[in-house]
């Protein structure tokens, strides 16, 4: 998600550029909305942003202000009716929304009240019907985002664009990142670092949890709309971010490596050689080879022209893919006790592929190193992971799990290794999918998970 407001009417092209370094956090559809004088425009398709604009699009979105969104789906599908930014004709506002509400009761009710129809309406949708009929009726944004918050139940990290200019505000608990970059003129707003230094833009700072940012020809300008505290979604530094990106201050290449050196504290096998599943598990490998002095390789090469794996609908369609996607080296495997290093196991889909190719291709033992703790609770907070009996780590143990993935063993990184790794960060760090304490209320629920003793 990204937002850029400029003094040349290119503000669409710089935001093109934006979500290529942002394809990592979605790859269903991709969308821009722009604002030229007084009129917003929008432009939105399924896909990946190489195949979603071509030059013509960009043209029509001339202006000073833009936003931008590739979906990842959490909630209502993945077809183009759900793509983002949100915007239909009339509208006055166009929202794109990074994050997940877990329960949509309360906006329902405001919405209904306010006599829209929210017919086959996801969170994000009802977010926008609900800020745009505040509009409608002569308000600021600012005001109407003052009335229609307290109904914002869950997680949002929102950029909006209406006639006042370019917006954005992080949900009071801040679990998806959001952050403030310039270069000359120009201001970018984006989920991640990676696109400010894309657009060579310098990183500013984060946007505050409870934060409303207005850019618009008068500067900038900041109100802290409600009170907020950082729980920034682990995940984000586990798995989600790309390693060039920089959270709570933190370089996540940096912290990823101390998860792997922490892990290789806590892991007594003496392994041969360690090899990372690419892209996530490098920085974590690179850590862990440095605190055991065992040998770094490449024993998968990733085909890098293949969408993520885990955003596949069908269990089997991704158990094909891992294949597709990754090619083992025999060279560095055969005969060796292998520790693969990857950020998580959530279904054991992948894990059981991963160590069916290791040992085809001739390791000896394939043990899993895995960097996080295991994810034993599911998440509400704009990641997708399946239901609470369908992870793995909810019925079985590290060995039982290992059993079932065929793998010599299963090496999860403690909890408390977790927040070693991550030092003072750990404060302010939601862990929900690890520990079953949801920050925010999760409402109604409730009733999807169990509490669990493994
Ligand atoms: P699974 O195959 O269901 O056990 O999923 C675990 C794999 O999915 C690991 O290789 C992770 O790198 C990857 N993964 C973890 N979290 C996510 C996520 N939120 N979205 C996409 N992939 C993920």
């Amino acid at each position: 998600m990204i937002g850029v407001y400029t003094n040349s009417p290119d503000a669409a092209r710089l935001t093109h550029a934006g979500l290529w370094a942002l394809q990592h956090r979605g790859q269903e559809s991709s969308g821009i909305a722009s604002l030229s004088g007084n009129i917003i425009r929008v432009y939105k398709n399924q896909g990946l942003v190489a195949s979603v604009y071509d030059e013509e699009h960009l043209s029509l979105l001339a202006g000073h202000s833009a936003i931008g969104h590739n979906r990842y789906a959490t909630s209502g599908g993945k077809g183009i009716e759900h793509a983002q930014p949100i915007f239909h004709n009339e509208d006055l506002v166009a929202l794109a929304h990074n994050g997940n509400l877990p329960s949509t009761q309360k906006i329902e009710k405001l919405l209904h009240k306010l006599k829209i129809d929210i017919f086959g309406l996801n969170d994000s949708e009802m977010m926008q019907k609900a800020i745009n009929y505040y509009l409608h009726d002569k308000l600021s944004l600012e005001k109407a985002l003052k009335i229609v918050l307290p109904y914002f139940t869950g997680v949002y990290s929102l950029v909006l664009l209406t006639r006042e200019g370019l917006f954005a505000i992080r949900d009071p608990h801040g679990i998806r990142p959001l952050s403030l970059g310039k270069v000359n003129g120009t201001y970018i707003i984006s989920s991640e670092t990676c696109a400010l230094d894309t657009l060579g833009a310098e990183f500013i700072r984060d946007i505050k949890p409870g934060e409303l940012i207005r850019i618009n020809a008068e500067g900038i300008n900041s109100t802290q709309l409600l009170p907020g505290k950082e729980h920034l979604d682990v995940f984000e530094f586990i798995y989600f971010a790309r390693s060039d990106s920089i959270l709570l201050g933190k370089r996540v290449d940096e912290v990823r490596k101390n998860l792997g050196k922490q892990l290789a504290q806590e892991v007594k096998v003496k392994l041969d050689v360690v090899i990372p599943v690419p892209d996530s598990g490098i920085s974590a490998t690179l850590g862990f080879s440095a605190q055991t002095q065992t040998p770094f390789d490449h024993g998968l090469i990733k085909n890098r022209y293949i969408n993520r794996t885990f955003i596949q609908p069908a269990q089997k369609l991704r158990e094909d893919q891992v294949k597709l996607k990754l090619i083992p080296i025999p060279e560095v495997l055969k005969g060796k006790k292998v520790g693969v290093v990857d950020d998580s196991i959530v279904r054991g889909t992948t894990a059981k592929s991963l160590v069916a190719l290791l040992r085809k291709a001739g390791a000896k033992e394939v043990h899993l190193l895995i960097t996080s703790p295991p994810v034993r609770y599911p998440d509400f907070y704009g990641i997708d992971t399946p239901k609470q009996k369908d992870l793995i780590a909810f019925n079985h143990n590290p060995k039982e799990i290992a059993k079932l993935v065929n793998a010599n063993s299963v090496q999860f990184l403690s909890l408390t290794g977790l927040k070693k790794a991550l030092g003072k960060l750990a404060n302010h760090c939601c862990m929900s999918c690890l520990t079953g304490e949801y920050p925010v209320s999760i409402r109604e629920r409730k009733n999807e998970v169990c509490s669990i003793s493994i």
